[in-house]
């Protein structure tokens, strides 16, 4: 069909909607948050292209039907380009990182052959040319490609702002001698006694009372700050503030004094999260069916929810590590130790691959523990499972969306952060907004046994209390007239009037 015939069956170019290419890093993380900011825009009649790696695609469709999901809003597509890796990589782990910089050696390439072979993605004049971009924050080889095009950009960091301006200030930090954080190749256990890493950092404005050099973002443990990933991290977080804004799954009275600091350098900063509340938020005032259907990239295991609503109120500690973790075999016992030593039921998340190393047998009074009061599962829908009344405290690797649905579900955390920007919001979890504890380079089932308990038991009071209000304050936030909310609407206006 010629251009202009596929345009009479629809409307003239200057009719039809404005068009966003929203273009995640292709991991379940970064892809949970940016698909639901495409429903977001979706619903505000905007059309959205969602650009993914080969690999993560074939993921969803195997276990999300994201076609299915999306049936509902005719200007919704995917498209697909390599992310550069073999198929059979693990794409986990510390080797997760060879996803960003495989990406930044092929994107640029990848990214023009796609905007230059599909007309922009215009589906032969069914729809515009996309008319913003709207990417995640390594993706800088996107811009001369949408520059030349006169398409205007912006960044979805799906970090918490207090990492991402952590990591905007590396270069002031590293300036003031705070960083590197020499010891990388270390047993990595050896960080819990170093004196060194107690240090307060200085140099990044905002944080001085309470961050220490171990709650930096975990790229920070580098001996070399020439170290690649490190740098790509400082210089792809700078050229942040040379784009038309920055959007971010937080909210103001969360977050508020850090995205003031990152608004003296992005004045365009939209906090529109928690997003998964705000999405369900204005699906409800649409009167469109909930629950919101999964984005895994594994089958969501929904005995899960069986076994929860046969347990009492609050009194299953839910345990998962996210998507990327990997845990070693002596990591799985002193954790499966803690928790059953600490008595306290738990439901927990052992993603098929996690561990790594030889098969083992598992000890029988784990085993004994675990069909008394436990239950293990390969994925979860964990929002549902967080929002679930048999859920008394979530014992996170603090991945920033994990983080964020255990703040809007009011559940208390502890916090074992495992690597990148997890080591910073378990800070803010447990001295910040003080609704957990924050077990850091540590591994030990006496100190696991411990938090079960101060969580579960004699801090289960205080932590509730204030996680009740931050979950209020977060539901205000993407309500009618809330921070979020504006921030939103501020968002799509932008995009409407860049057409
Ligand atoms: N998640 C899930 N089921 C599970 C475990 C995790 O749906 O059993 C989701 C979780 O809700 C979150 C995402 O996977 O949205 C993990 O993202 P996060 O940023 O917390 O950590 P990452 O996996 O990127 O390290």
């Amino acid at each position: 069909m010629s251009r202009e015939t596929a345009m009479d069956h629809h409307q003239t170019a200057g009719e039809l909607p404005p068009h966003v290419l929203i273009f995640p890093l292709p991991m379940q993380g970064h892809i949970n948050s940016m698909l639901k900011l495409a429903e977001l825009l979706c619903l505000s009649d905007i059309h959205v292209s969602m650009l993914i790696s080969d690999y993560s695609h074939s993921r969803l469709r195997r276990h999300a039907s994201i076609e299915s999901r999306f049936s509902r809003y005719p200007g919704f597509r995917v498209a697909t380009m390599t992310d550069g890796l073999p198929d059979d990589h693990p794409r986990a782990g510390e080797r997760s990182m060879d996803i960003v910089m495989s990406l930044v050696r092929v994107g640029g390439t990848e990214f023009r052959r796609v905007m230059e072979t599909t007309d922009a993605l215009s589906d032969g004049g069914a729809r515009r040319r996309v008319s913003c971009l709207i990417m995640d924050g390594v993706f800088s080889f996107a811009v001369p490609v949408v520059e030349e095009m006169g398409i205007p950009f912006l960044y979805f960091r799906t970090i918490s702002a207090c990492a991402f301006w952590a990591n905007f200030c590396f270069k002031e930090v590293i300036e003031a001698g705070e960083i590197p954080l020499k010891g990388k190749d270390e047993d990595k256990y050896a960080y819990w006694k170093r004196e060194d890493f107690d240090l307060p950092v200085t140099s990044v404005p905002g944080m001085e009372g309470y961050l220490r050099r171990r709650d930096l973002p975990a790229f920070c443990r580098v001996n070399d700050v020439n170290n690649p990933v490190f740098q790509t991290i400082i210089t792809e977080s700078k050229r942040t503030a040379r784009s038309n804004g920055l959007i971010l799954n937080s909210f103001e009275d969360l977050e508020g004094p850090i995205l003031d600091q990152i608004r003296n350098h992005i004045p365009n900063l939209y906090p529109i999260g928690p997003i998964h509340t705000h999405l369900q938020a204005r699906l409800v005032s649409k009167k469109t069916e909930l629950p919101l259907p999964s984005s895994s990239f594994w089958e969501e295991d929904r005995s899960s929810i069986t076994w929860l609503n046969n347990q009492p109120t609050k009194s299953v500690i839910y345990v998962s590590f996210g998507s990327i973790t990997l845990l070693t075999r002596s990591e799985v016992f002193e954790f499966w130790y803690g928790l059953v030593n600490s008595g306290h039921r738990f439901l927990w998340v052992m993603r098929p691959d996690s561990i790594t190393g030889e098969e083992y047998s598992v000890p029988e009074e784990l085993d004994t523990g675990t069909k008394e009061r436990g239950y293990l599962v390969g994925w979860v829908p964990q929002n549902e499972v967080l929002a679930h009344p048999s859920v008394g405290a979530f014992f996170t690797h603090s991945g920033w969306n994990s983080t964020m649905e255990s703040v809007a579900a009011g559940v208390p955390m502890i916090c074992w952060p495992y690597f990148a920007d997890q080591t910073i919001n378990s800070r803010f979890v447990s001295d910040v907004w003080k609704v957990g504890l924050d077990m850091k380079d540590s591994c030990d089932r006496v100190i696991v046994e411990k938090m079960v308990r101060e969580v579960m038991e004699d801090k289960r009071d205080e932590f509730s209390e204030r996680g009740v209000r931050f979950a209020e304050l977060a539901k205000k936030a993407v309500s009618e007239g809330g921070s979020s909310y504006s921030s939103l609407n501020r968002l799509i206006d932008f995009i409407k009037s860049s057409v």
